[in-house]
């Protein structure tokens, strides 16, 4: 890995605007999941470190929340122009750690500094409320102030912008932050981190702690002096996280796992359908939360949908993220690659037909697959699948095929193609998603609220509203 700039392969913790080893000097292995080669031993933190980093966040807030918003949001642009700046090297740390294609890799960089650069901007019109008083000698006014100091957990598939959606807003609001990146992409939080130490970020206001995730996640969700928890991950761990803070009662923005469904009615444009569903499934190896997992297609369309969707997918190049021409990287581990195997193992066997891929291939990779005469009985209708495999079931009407995408627990992403005006609507308003792509199989931007409902989570992140989640509101009565 030859980055242009060294110094941003950093594998200390960043603490108080210091960089240093874990108290006991352990360190944890960064392996690239495409040559299974270390990258790098970066430093692996517990909760002594952890406490150090709260106290730093909670010392550091005074200062950074009195400075007027434009002088946050002038060091939070030099923030993001840093890191738009550094683009090749952060996508190449990325790709090397967490396997995604560099092309990708270079689209989530600018996305991952978009965030930086919308809070900055709208930090600045947090506007309160005058309110018409009750009495005649009373003055009612609403100001919005930062929560104080926030915590954030994050994945490793989108191991940038995960942490820029939160320490964006956090930031750009006032408040301070300890974060807790995922144990397979450090490097790029680090980086993130050295680039805000040289955007002139003070210290504390921004601490990484590459570590320990359960004993970090107990000493943070422990503690009183962190207000809010922003965690993106798994459903099974933001319930476990919701629990534990209860006792602190902390402001909680989750978001969890998805389970999309991509309908494609009869009188879809099938060509823009299978345009949408490469770019919605096959993304990062089919491991991004708003993947498409569960392809609803109508019985009149669906042998056209399936020849043609197979086609594209013949064409997706599997390997290195960082040969150009690699369409599918590998996926992150033995774990996540026995996953899929098994669901379409279990597909297979009861029915269902492997039309093209599938097959596992040398290290942690394999061919992407379409699976035709999918159905409800099969486990892959029912579980995220986070793997390049696109299952097709078949649908016959608009309201069986709202049943079958609402029958799930979770309530991300969802997607469906239709030229009808009138059924856009009634689709649109009849998904429990929170999100819904209508003829695009792509939703993700810094100016949408992005967030699920049911067991996809709480909270919006992005737009005018993700900044919502780390203000508190206060209301002034004056008497005069
Ligand atoms: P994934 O399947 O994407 O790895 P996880 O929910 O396991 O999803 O991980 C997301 C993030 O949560 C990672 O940073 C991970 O280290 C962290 N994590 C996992 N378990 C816990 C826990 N018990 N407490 C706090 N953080 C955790």
């Amino acid at each position: 890995m030859q980055l242009a700039n060294p110094e941003l392969l950093q594998t200390q913790a960043y603490i108080d605007g210091q960089w240093c080893d874990a108290a006991n000097g352990e360190q944890i292995d960064v392996i690239n999941p495409a040559t299974e080669q270390r990258l790098a031993s970066v430093a692996f933190v517990g909760a002594s470190e952890t406490q150090q980093a709260i106290a730093a966040a909670e010392r550091a807030l005074p200062a950074w929340r009195n400075q007027t918003a434009k002088a946050r949001a002038q060091l939070l642009r030099r923030w993001y122009e840093l890191i738009i700046e550094n683009s090749a090297d952060l996508a190449l740390l990325m790709t090397s750690e967490g396997g995604k294609p560099l092309a990708e890799a270079q689209g989530e960089v600018a996305y991952a500094a978009s965030f930086i650069e919308w809070f900055a901007e709208e930090a600045k019109r947090l506007y309160g409320d005058v309110i018409p008083g009750h009495q005649a000698d009373k003055r009612l006014l609403v100001i919005r102030q930062g929560i104080g100091v926030c915590a954030a957990i994050t994945p490793w598939n989108f191991p940038a912008a995960m942490i820029t959606r939160k320490a964006g807003p956090a930031l750009a609001a006032g408040c301070t932050m300890v974060l807790k990146p995922a144990e397979q992409t450090p490097l790029t939080a680090l980086a993130l981190a050295k680039l805000a130490e040289q955007a002139g970020i003070p210290a504390g206001v921004f601490n990484v702690l590459p570590g320990h995730a359960i004993e970090i996640g107990r000493t943070l969700t422990d503690s009183p002096v962190v207000r809010k928890l922003s965690f993106t991950g798994s459903t099974a761990v933001g319930i476990k996280l919701m629990q534990q803070s209860a006792a602190t009662l902390k402001k909680l923005s989750l978001e969890l796992g998805g389970n999309a469904p991509f309908i494609v009615f009869e009188d879809a444009d099938i060509d823009a359908a299978v345009a949408g569903a490469l770019q919605s499934k096959y993304r990062n190896a089919g491991q991004t939360c708003v993947c498409s997992n569960r392809f609803y297609i109508h019985d009149s369309v669906y042998d056209e949908f399936a020849a043609k969707l197979a086609s594209k997918v013949a064409e997706l190049k599997v390997g290195n993220g960082t040969d150009a021409s690699v369409n599918i990287g590998p996926l992150i581990d033995y774990k996540a690659l026995d996953k899929v195997q098994m669901q379409l193992q279990d597909a297979v066997s009861k029915g269902a037909k492997l039309l093209l891929g599938g097959e596992r291939l040398a290290g942690r990779f394999m061919q992407p697959a379409v699976l035709t005469e999918v159905t409800a009985a099969m486990m892959i209708a029912k579980e995220e699948t986070f793997g390049p495999v696109a299952p097709l079931f078949r649908f016959q009407d608009e309201q069986q095929v709202i049943e079958l995408a609402n029958d799930t627990e979770f309530g991300l992403a969802s997607y469906f193609y239709s030229r009808d005006l009138s059924r856009v609507w009634r689709v649109a308003e009849a998904l429990d998603y929170g999100m819904v792509g209508i003829n695009t199989g792509l939703i993700s931007n810094e100016v949408a609220p992005f967030g699920g409902v049911k067991a996809s989570g709480l909270g919006r992140e992005g737009s005018k509203y993700g900044i919502e989640d780390y203000l508190e509101m206060k209301y002034l009565c004056i008497s005069i």
